[in-house]
């Protein structure tokens, strides 16, 4: 599964509130499992989703009526089977035992529902014998939903060469849906086969896991066909799929990889090119990891669909992945190489779960960071194969760790297997961040301290179903042949706290003092949190001035770690940043890297500067390890960086404390601060894009030049204003590259005329691809101008211009510029109602004055937006929305004392170097 990453609205109270119930309750009182006395081996699968009544009689649409043959194996002697459903009826008439190995029909005495545990229990007259198997026959009812995006639901997508709305049938079973759809042992555990067949109108056709083996017509209908598929390799129910739509199609080249792999999208789609850059990356995805893993794809085609309704990213279901369309369907002629970059990323990803996830399944829903993390971390391993023009594996740290380490502190983080509540709908939230990131960056330090090899070796030994501790346990087999563990420990005992607890610890590093004759160093832990109560068996990798390889040494509890060294030499511990940790180092230290990073930063690896970074920019607020001015140090010698992912946590901390400088305190001192940094990358780079140039350097340049406009830097305006200039000399040819116009139009907007808007407004108008429109969209909202902003607002909410969902986006980034929360206000004032009525409600407006929220900083600012709040108090006061706006004032309250804090050190800090 890949995560859906568009969480706007802050994340509700409500939500912690349903946990804190559950938490009162009485835990594990109950059961949830299925008892392990029986096994299903296989199941024939027949459902008829009703898309249209054409040629049907007595069928309601979107009904879908089924049947299900399970062949369980008896395991224990049992007088009752018990299974999942939620459908909506079964056929108790019809539900039917047979003994296979005599021919009988084993005598049912009741048929009984559990619905707290969704369970449909058949009570038997005899036990089932050991060893014998059984055919269990279910008929049922269940439905093509409307409401939900989950179970068997329906998609729709608009057919634009017809202007019309079309609709089909679709399915998302993962994690616990598959009962929705049909009855049956709805556990990750219970691999078996599955033959699936599909009833289908002949205006549609289906796909499921696997190739279609036979299309019938079905007797008593008119023009429908039963469509059944080849029998699926052992696999958990939920990764069964299929599909009924009337979907065009595009299948790979055979002879590059002799397994056919399909795009499945709408047909306008497919013919105006959509499909093409997907065709070609999955195959030669999918043959990548056949190669690295040594086995072969384990089924017989691959089907990759665009589905517009999808409450997740992606999902992997085995031979059938489906994708939200922007994960799937590229153009070059809108698509920007940051998409593109995503859109790889996440079939990479998928098709890495072909081997983690539906190969090896993780036994139970705790363990599903195994999956999730494998499939993270090589899918920037199939990438480096396939695209590695986006140089990935120099962004596993940036990507993973960084990003992992950011949330993992939160007091809303939780440790990667979850606990088990019994009841797996409470369990987890299966679709959290960290289960991907920090997955990721466990199986990234595993790797650090196995190698590759051990790593490899241990992941093919894996059994099909597995709990983390038989992967642990695999892995020590290997590394103790290789004598890599410290002395007297496993795998298991190292990984455990890394991945049952929440949280990493903070390793410092004191050297000895300059006066003492001593020339040792210590390497202890503490909490993130700043306790010493850190227990982690920490893997480090130490690097040294004067020693030219690396040093695997571990920390282990409760000691701190001591050894010579020079004590005029810098060195270094989480070398290439493998580790899952923060690292500080005492003052002299830290003056010998500055040191290292100024002659020849080179020596110091890029994973490691740009960890440094991450660390030490992150820990110089909020907490008393690092001082600021330290932190800021390391920024200097960044005129010689060329390497993108340490730029990474440069700019993504810049640009949050951007907000603060902006109009507030001094732009100048960090302009000219800056420029000479800046400039001098971009003049490696090439300010101008390439006509060929491709991948990572077109997404550095355009995040390096974000950061310059933003800062108003001179050489920056001028060139996105000669941009745009060009532009408007021939509106019909516009040669800013993709991944500049948003930069560029906003750039010319911010500093602009009413005729520059006008110019804009109308291009916005005449395009016709949606990407193209909203990025114009973007520029226009960067307008300083109160009245064109106004004007735009009465577009876009009184006459919608746009869907809901885009006018949040707009809203929301309206909301992050000065002028642009002034109109906000403004309209806010005076079209509350209609906003309201736009919205459904409230909540987004509370949203969006959420988002403003994060931007105001002085009293001044919080005293105004008091008032404002005040004078809506009909609207902020509804208990639905109140709890956002509480949040909103402690989040000025907090900015104000941030400014206090740390703004004016930071002020004073850049102009002092500034000249340096
Ligand atoms: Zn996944």
């Amino acid at each position: 599964m890949f995560f859906r990453d568009d969480r706007f609205i802050p994340s509700s109270n409500e939500d912690k509130n349903v946990v804190k119930e559950w938490d009162q309750l009485p835990q594990k009182s109950i059961s949830y499992r299925l008892p392990k006395v029986l096994k299903p081996v296989h199941y024939n699968v027949k459902i008829l989703p009703i898309l249209t009544t054409e040629g049907v009689n007595n069928a309601t649409l979107y009904s879908a009526p089924g049947e299900v043959e399970i062949y369980v194996q008896c395991l224990e002697p049992v007088n009752n089977i018990t299974l999942h459903s939620r459908v909506q009826n079964i056929y108790e008439n019809l539900t039917q035992i047979i003994d296979l190995s005599t021919g009988e029909i084993v005598e049912i005495i009741k048929q009984d529902y559990d619905e707290i545990r969704e369970f449909y229990i058949i009570s038997l007259e005899h036990l089932l014998v050991s060893a014998r198997k059984y055919l269990v026959k279910i008929t049922f009812d269940s439905e093509v939903s409307l409401t939900r995006q989950d179970g068997l639901y329906r998609s729709h997508y608009v057919d634009v060469e017809h202007n019309t709305t079309k609709f089909l049938a679709v399915t998302q079973f993962a994690e616990l849906n598959a009962r929705a759809a049909f009855v049956c042992f709805d556990e990750p555990e219970f691999l078996a086969t599955f033959n699936v067949t599909i009833g289908r109108h002949v205006s549609f056709s289906s796909v499921s896991n696997s190739p279609m083996i036979s299309s019938q017509p079905i007797v008593g209908m008119d023009s429908w066909y039963w469509d059944t598929f080849a029998a699926t390799v052992p696999m958990p129910t939920y990764l069964v799929a299929f599909i009924v739509s009337d979907y065009g199609s595009i299948e790979s080249d055979l002879s590059q990889y002799e397994k056919s792999v399909r795009i499945l999208a709408p047909k306008s789609n497919i013919q105006n090119g959509y499909a093409n850059y997907s065709v070609n990356l999955a195959p030669l995805l999918l043959k990548t990891y056949e190669q690295l893993f040594q086995l072969d794809y384990a089924m017989e085609k691959m089907d990759l669909a665009a589905i517009y309704d999808f409450q997740h990213g992606a999902m992997e279901h085995y031979g059938l992945n489906t994708y939200l369309p922007e994960n799937l369907l590229y153009h070059p002629m809108s698509d920007t190489e940051k998409s593109r970059f995503q859109l790889s990323q996440v079939v990479s990803h998928e098709l890495a779960h072909q081997y983690f996830g539906n190969l090896v399944v993780p036994e139970w829903f705790t363990g599903f960071w195994l999956k999730e993390g494998f499939a993270t971390y090589f899918s920037f391993v199939g990438m480096n194969y396939t695209t590695p023009e986006f140089e990935p594996l120099d962004l596993i740290g940036t990507n993973t760790i960084q990003a992992a380490m950011e949330i993992d502190v939160a007091g809303n983080s939780h440790p990667l297997q979850f606990t088990d509540k019994g009841n797996p709908h409470e369990t987890a939230d299966y679709n959290s961040v960290v289960l991907y990131l920090k997955g990721a960056s466990m199986v990234r330090m595993m790797e650090g301290f196995l190698g590759w090899n051990v790593l490899l070796e241990g992941l093919q030994d894996s059994h099909s179903s597995v709990h983390q501790d038989n992967l642990f346990d695999t892995l020590t087999e290997y590394a103790n042949s290789l004598d890599i563990l410290p002395e007297n420990y496993t795998v298991k005992m190292i990984m455990d706290k890394w991945t049952l607890e929440s949280g990493f610890p903070i390793i410092l590093v004191n050297g000895s003092s300059p006066s003492s004759n001593s020339s040792d160093v210590t390497i202890s832990q503490v909490y993130y949190n700043g306790s010493s109560s850190s227990e982690w068996v920490v893997p480090l990798r130490i690097l040294q001035e004067d020693v030219n390889s690396t040093q695997h040494l571990w920390l282990v509890p409760p000691n701190a770690l001591t050894f010579q060294y020079n004590p005029n030499n810098w060195i270094l511990l989480n070398s290439e940043a493998t580790g899952y940790y923060r690292v500080v180092y005492d003052e002299q230290l830290s003056f010998h890297l500055l040191r290292q990073l100024e002659s020849s930063h080179e020596r110091i690896p890029t994973g490691s500067r740009s960890q440094l970074f991450d660390d030490y920019l992150t820990l110089a607020f909020n907490t008393d390890f690092v001082e600021l001015e330290a932190a800021l140090a390391f920024t200097k010698y960044l005129a010689k960086e060329t390497k993108y992912s340490v730029w990474i946590p440069v700019l993504k901390h810049m640009n949050t404390y951007m907000k603060y400088f902006i109009g507030l305190l001094n732009l100048d001192a960090l302009q000219v601060y800056w420029y000479p940094r800046v400039e001098a990358v971009i003049t490696f780079i090439g300010i101008q894009q390439g006509n060929a140039e491709a991948g990572l350097s077109v997404i550095f340049r355009a995040d390096l030049l974000d950061f310059a406009c933003m800062l108003d830097m001179k050489f920056c305006v001028q060139y996105a204003n000669q941009l745009f200039a060009e532009w408007s000399e021939n509106p019909s040819q516009n040669n800013i590259p993709l991944d500049l116009r948003t930069l560029v139009y906003c750039t010319a907007l911010r500093n602009g005329t009413s005729q520059i808007f006008d110019f804009a407004y109308k291009q916005f108008q005449d395009e016709s691809d949606e990407k193209l429109k909203s990025q114009i969209l973007n520029g226009l909202i960067c307008s300083e101008s109160l009245s064109d902003l106004a004007r735009l607002l009465n577009e876009v909410i009184i006459t919608p211009i746009s869907d809901r969902n885009q006018a949040v986006s707009i809203l929301a980034t309206l909301a992050s510029k000065p002028s642009g929360r002034e109109a906000l206000i403004h309209f806010i004032d005076e079209n509350s109602d209609t906003m309201i009525d736009f919205f459904n409600g409230p909540l987004t407006i509370a949203a969006i004055v959420y988002e403003m929220s994060t931007y105001y900083c002085t009293v001044e600012q919080l005293n105004s937006f008091q008032a404002f709040l005040t004078r809506h108090s009909d609207i902020f006061m509804d208990p639905e929305v109140s709890w956002v706006v509480d949040l909103a004032l402690e989040t000025v309250r907090m900015n104000i004392q941030w400014v206090e804090t740390y703004g004016q050190r930071m002020l004073t800090w850049f102009l002092n170097n500034s000249n340096m």
